[in-house]
Parts: structure tokens; sequence; C-alpha cells
């Protein structure tokens, strides 16, 4: 039998973001925060406004490459 196991990195919210057209830019929106990303499919560019640490914001694009925290170089 298997239990459904939460695991401790489950304190992670979850929004899902909804996916507006804006000129070159697509721009996810949280609708539940003031969370935005502008990806901008002519340049590729991605802007991410007010990211937050303990959210985990789902639904239409992951970037694993941007930082997840600016931590000090020593
Ligand atoms: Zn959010």
């Amino acid at each position: 039998m298997q239990q459904s196991k939460l695991g401790v990195h489950s304190v992670l919210e979850r929004h899902a973001c909804e996916a507006t057209c804006d000129g070159d830019w697509v721009i996810h929106r949280c609708p539940k925060c003031d969370y935005e990303l502008w990806d901008n499919w002519q340049t590729g560019e991605i802007k991410v406004l007010n990211a937050k640490a303990n959210i985990n914001h789902s639904g239409s694009f992951v970037a694993p490459e941007i930082e997840e925290s600016a931590e000090k170089l020593n």
C-alpha cells in the first residue's frame, strides 16, 4: 500500500499563471499574487517580476536556469 507522502519541500505554495499576449511579449500573470513573467518570443528575452522564493509558479513556464536566490559570494 502506498501512502501519498508529502515531502519537506511541499511547503512551497503553487500558483498557476495565466498567459496573455502583448505584442512580442507573452505575459504570464499570477492571479493570486503579483508575479509576472514576460517572455519575448522575438528575442527570447525573459523578465521575471516579483518572483517569490517560497512560491512555485507553474502552469506555463519553468526556468531552471534562473538563480533560485541571490546568494552572496565571499
Ligand atoms: Zn503567484
